[in-house]
């Protein structure tokens, strides 16, 4: 009897770690979708660069209001233009 009793203390203690183990998964999954800010930031450094608007060329790129109140980028080279036509930057 008490022999039967050890067993199934045993075994809910197994049972038991098993469950906390599982858990502790879940938790260290749920960690990932954290994103450290200086890890991002060092992710996303040199990584300005968009596509020009006009040309789409990759390149660093200021923005303008267009005439229908729209936003658009332009790279260096297009600016020129867009300065021309009286856009005016934001
Ligand atoms: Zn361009």
């Amino acid at each position: 009897m008490i022999a039967a009793l050890a067993a199934a203390a045993a075994a809910l203690a197994i049972a038991f770690i098993g469950a906390a183990a599982a858990y502790r998964g879940i938790a260290r999954k749920r960690t990932r979708h954290v994103v450290r800010l200086a890890d991002y930031r060092r992710s996303q450094a040199g990584k300005t660069a968009q596509k020009c608007s006009s040309c789409g060329k990759t390149a660093k790129l200021r923005h303008y209001a267009l005439e229908n109140g729209s936003v658009a980028g332009f790279c260096p080279a297009c600016r020129v233009q867009a300065e021309k036509r009286g856009l005016l930057p934001l």
